[in-house]
């Protein structure tokens, strides 16, 4: 993995190198350390803020802009510089590198030109005739740049691959940080699912409740938990987020969180388990919003805006495939949806949605089926015989939520045959207990794999968020 990141230009390079002279705390060198994140009056150490905050903006408008440093890089290499594998490689640079790291590695540099590089290589090789080059006019091939560069890094490039597969965004050490890549998405019925069973009068006071706002959701904890432990519950979330919002803000004022109450009250059958938080400053929310998963010891959840996202991209999930390709269940179901019929059937669905004319139309139906994508769950049935299902995913080209409805609702009901390896038909979704993902059951939820996860665990109820509420001994259901 790393052999992609290695930048190859030398410019890019030096901006590295350049970026970095001193050693920054690695909480003030994530892509997230724009001022709203981390103002003024938080900072201890004003010299840590500037640099980047300085030159972050000439970073991401000029990548091209000559080096102004006296290392390496003499000769231009026409290869562009890649600015999104700067920004991985400059994580990995910040946080290996110590200034002494930094003083070696310039100190060898300077050590191989002269060993490898000298002058006085280049004057043996002059022919007679040639007037000898001043010794200060040696310039190096662009292989020896590139070979004296990669050995500048070498000892971030070493450092960073003996680590886990972190990113260092870690902000505070109470949380597990964001892992490579994000973590894993939450896929749900429905964009407004995290409503789902609210009383109509606490949603309608929910509505007036002023911005900065969002939701959250607990993980492991079931809409008739959150009913049988709804204050213990509000006072984990606050006390989780509070510390998040104290580092945004030193003496943030205290946060509010507002717990959800079921439509129908004693005799409801459904129970809603998003927990309304509010009173909190617009950089912490965004904080919170963005990272979207926090897992202490204490409580997990996931922090979701408070608004209506694009429509999931979970549509249904198939099965009664004798196959665990996923690639023929991707063919089928690309030609049950290209099929004449059904194409129609899509495009009648877009058409009532405010496109302006036939041909985006037609588009938007081509989109659509474009945008399949296929997940094979490896799924057991009784007996531990393992009988794949799979996940179907599409992005919807419209956000209108009745078209989404309706044409989910076509799709999931067709058949999607195949030739040889059987005939999927839709199958029911439950959610996962740990995360509330449709797209999953516990014992397949990616997060407690995630490196230093610190929420429930596989096979475990009696951990994390059960530990300090009542009434959680019973065990799984
Ligand atoms: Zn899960």
């Amino acid at each position: 993995m790393m052999e992609d990141k290695e930048p190859t230009s030398l410019k890019a390079i030096s901006q590295t190198t350049r970026l970095y002279p001193s050693t920054p705390r690695p909480s003030s060198q994530t892509p997230r350390a724009g001022p709203r994140y981390f103002p003024q009056n938080v900072l201890t150490n004003d010299d840590d803020m500037e640099q980047p905050l300085s030159i972050l903006p000439e970073y991401s408008s000029s990548p091209t802009s000559p080096p102004d440093t006296p290392t390496p890089a003499r000769c231009e290499i026409s290869e562009p510089s890649q600015p999104a594998d700067l920004l991985v490689f400059r994580e990995f640079a910040v946080t290996t590198t110590t200034p002494q790291e930094i003083t070696a590695t310039d100190a060898k540099d300077s050590n191989l030109n002269k060993s490898m590089h000298a002058p006085r290589n280049v004057m043996v090789d002059q022919t007679m005739d040639a007037p000898p080059s001043p010794p200060t006019t040696r310039v190096q091939t662009v292989e020896e740049e590139t070979i004296l560069a990669h050995l500048t890094l070498a000892d971030a490039n070493r450092s960073a691959l003996s680590q886990n597969g972190i990113n260092h965004r870690t902000i505070l050490p109470q949380f597990t940080p964001t892992p490579i890549g994000g973590f894993p998405k939450v896929h749900m019925a429905h964009s407004a699912q995290i409503f789902d069973h609210l009383d109509n009068k606490v949603l309608l006071a929910w509505f007036q409740v002023e911005h900065p706002k969002f939701m959250v959701r607990v993980f492991d904890l079931s809409g008739k938990d959150v009913a049988e432990n709804t204050a213990i519950t509000a006072e984990c979330i606050k006390a989780s987020i509070s510390i998040i919002a104290d580092f945004v803000h030193q003496e943030a004022p205290p946060i509010c969180v507002s717990p959800p109450q079921p439509q129908g009250r004693r005799g409801a059958k459904e129970f809603p388990v998003g927990f309304l938080v509010h009173k909190i400053s617009e950089e912490a929310r965004n904080l919170i919003v963005n990272q979207r998963i926090w897992s202490s010891t204490n409580i997990t959840f996931e922090a979701l805006p408070f608004n209506c996202p694009s429509p999931p991209e979970l549509l249904f999930c198939l099965s009664g495939f004798t196959t665990s390709d996923a690639n023929i269940v991707h063919k089928a179901v690309v030609d049950v949806w290209a099929h004449d019929d059904n194409r129609h059937h899509i495009d009648d669905a877009f058409s009532m949605c405010g496109f302006p004319d036939d041909k985006l139309v037609y588009q938007a139906t081509r989109d659509l089926i474009h945008s399949v994508r296929v997940e094979t769950l490896d799924f057991k049935v009784t007996g531990g015989l393992s009988v794949p299902r799979f996940n179907i995913f599409a992005t919807s080209p419209t956000n209108d939520v009745k078209t989404w409805t309706e044409l989910r609702g076509f799709l999931r009901i067709l058949e999607y045959p195949t030739g040889l390896d059987g005939c999927g038909i839709a199958a029911a979704l439950f959610p996962c207990q740990i995360c509330h993902s449709l797209a999953h059951l516990r014992g397949l939820c990616p997060f407690p794999l995630t490196p230093q996860w610190n929420g429930p665990k596989l096979n475990n109820r009696s951990t994390a968020n059960s530990a300090q509420l009542p009434g959680r001994s019973r065990g799984g259901r």
